[in-house]
C-alpha cells in the first residue's frame, strides 16, 4: 500500500454520538438515520500536517490535506484537478454592494464547473477503496455531472436521477460521460427516494448528500483552503448558498479540525445560509428557532442547486449558523437573476444562479445590520453560469451578413 497518511479513526453519528468502525461501507447512522461524520487522530495529524509541509506538497489540489481525508491508499485517489480554487478580491463588486472587502471563492474552476467535484472526488475515491463498483445518486444537476466524471475516472458504473427539468447541459454531460440518467417528474427529494430504493435493488452505493460520510469530507477542504489562503485567519463572514448544506457543515467541521491542529485560533466567521424565497426551509427553521427544518412545499427557484426542500443534515446546518452567530436569508427570484448579470458586469465572471443568490443576500445583510461595511465577507461562488438557462433580459445581439455588411452602421450601433 502507498499510504496517503490518512489519520481516519472512526465514524460518529452526528446526532446520536455513537461510534462505528470506518472500514465498513456505511451510509446513514443505523441508530437514527441521520448523518455520520468522519473522525481523525488529530494528534497524529499534527505531526505531519503543518503550514510548512502543506506549502511544500506536490500532491494535487485538495489531496494536499491527506491526513484529514479518509482515503488510505494513494492508488485509490481519483484526481481530476479538484480543489485549490482561488480566493478572489472583488473590490469593485464589493464597493457596489456596500462591502469593499468582499472576496469570492471561485469554485466554478473545479472540474465539471462546480464544487460538487470536491465532494464526489473524495466520496468516490473512498468508496472505491471500500470495494464499491457502482454508484447511484439524486441530483439537481451539478452533483450528477461530478459523479459521472469521477465514476468514469474510477471505472465504475454510475446512475443518476435528476428532476425532469434539470438543465440540458447537465443532462448532456452526464450522458456524454457514460452514466445512466433517469429523469424524474418531481423534486430532488423524490429523486432521493428512488435513488435509495434503486441502491438496495442493484447493489449500488448511494452517494446522496450527507447520506454517506465522505462527500462532506471533500467539501470541508473549502474551509481548509480559506484559512490557508488568508494566512490562517478566517474572514468575519462566510455567505453560502445552501441546499443540502454539505459545504457549510463541512467548513464548520474543518475549522474545528484546524484549531485542534493549532493552525487557527478560536475565532470563527459568522456563517450565513442563503436560500431562495421559493424554497427556504432552513431560513424558516432558523427564524422559528427550530432544531430541524420542516420540508418545504412546492419548492420553486431557478437556482436548482439550492432547490432542496428537505435536508438530512438540517440540524447540522442550523447548529453552525447559531453557534457562529450567523443567520439565514431568503432572496427573491428577480434579485438572483439581476445579480447574475450585475456581478458579471462588475468583473466577477458568469456565475451560477446559486452564487448570484449568495451575493444578492449581501445588501440585505447590511441593511439588517448583520454585516458591517468594513467587514471581510467571503461569498461562495459555487459554480459556473454556463450550464443554466440564461438570466432574464439579456440584450438581443445583432446578426450580420459578412457579404452584405454596412460596417459604418454596425460600428455606429456598437459605439
Ligand atoms: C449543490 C450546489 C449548491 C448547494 O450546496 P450544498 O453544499 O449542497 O448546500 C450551491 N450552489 C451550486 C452551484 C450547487 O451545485
Amino acid at each position: 500500500m502507498n499510504d496517503t497518511g490518512s489519520t481516519l479513526t472512526h465514524l460518529q453519528g452526528a446526532l446520536s454520538g455513537k461510534t462505528y468502525p470506518a472500514e465498513g461501507l456505511i451510509g446513514l447512522d443505523p441508530a437514527d438515520g441521520r448523518p455520520l461524520l468522519a473522525r481523525y487522530d488529530l494528534e497524529k495529524a499534527t505531526r505531519t500536517l503543518t503550514a510548512r509541509s502543506l506549502a511544500a506538497r506536490r500532491t494535487g489540489g485538495l489531496w494536499r490535506w491527506a491526513e484529514l481525508l479518509p482515503v488510505r491508499d494513494r492508488s485509490n485517489v481519483v484526481y481530476l484537478g479538484e480543489g485549490d480554487t482561488p480566493l478572489l478580491a472583488q473590490p469593485r463588486l464589493g464597493e457596489a454592494l456596500g462591502v469593499p472587502r468582499l472576496a469570492t471563492k471561485a469554485e466554478g474552476l473545479n472540474p465539471t464547473g462546480s464544487f460538487k467535484a470536491r465532494g464526489m472526488a473524495v466520496a468516490v475515491s473512498r468508496a472505491v477503496e471500500l470495494g464499491v463498483t457502482s454508484f447511484v445518486a439524486p441530483s439537481a444537476g451539478n452533483a450528477a455531472g461530478a459523479l459521472a466524471a469521477y465514476g468514469a475516472a474510477a471505472g465504475s458504473r454510475v446512475t443518476v436521477l435528476t428532476p425532469v427539468d434539470a438543465t440540458p447541459a447537465n443532462q448532456q454531460e452526464v450522458l456524454a460521460m457514460g452514466a445512466r440518467l433517469v429523469l424524474v417528474r418531481g423534486l430532488i427529494s423524490d429523486c432521493g427516494k428512488i435513488s435509495t430504493a434503486l441502491a438496495d435493488r442493484f447493489g449500488a452505493f448511494d452517494v446522496s448528500t450527507l447520506k454517506e460520510p465522505y462527500r462532506v469530507e471533500g467539501k470541508k477542504t473549502m474551509g481548509f483552503e480559506l484559512a490557508e489562503q488568508r494566512g490562517w485567519r478566517l474572514p468575519d463572514v462566510i455567505v453560502y448558498p445552501t441546499g443540502g448544506g454539505t459545504g457549510l457543515v463541512g467548513m464548520w467541521k474543518a475549522f474545528d479540525e484546524l484549531e485542534a491542529l493549532g493552525l487557527i485560533g478560536t475565532d470563527r466567521p459568522r456563517m450565513v445560509s442563503v436560500q431562495a424565497e421559493g424554497c427556504a426551509p432552513i431560513v424558516r427553521a432558523f427564524e422559528r428557532g427550530e432544531h430541524f427544518a420542516e420540508p418545504w412545499q412546492d419548492a420553486k427557484t431557478r437556482a436548482s442547486g439550492i432547490r432542496v426542500p428537505s435536508a438530512v443534515g438540517d440540524f447540522l446546518i442550523l447548529e453552525s449558523l447559531r453557534e457562529s452567530g450567523g443567520t439565514a436569508v431568503a432572496v427573491g427570484e428577480d434579485s438572483i437573476s439581476e445579480m447574475q448579470t450585475f456581478a458579471g458586469r462588475m468583473g466577477a465572471g458568469y456565475m451560477s444562479p446559486e452564487s448570484a443568490a449568495a451575493l444578492a443576500a449581501v445588501p440585505a445583510l447590511l441593511e439588517r445590520g448583520e454585516v458591517g461595511r468594513d467587514e471581510e465577507v467571503v461569498v461562495f461562488d459555487c459554480g459556473i453560469g454556463q450550464k443554466y438557462p440564461p438570466p432574464q433580459d439579456l440584450p438581443e445581439p445583432p446578426i450580420v451578413d459578412p457579404d452584405d455588411l454596412d460596417i459604418d452602421a454596425l460600428a455606429h450601433s456598437l459605439r
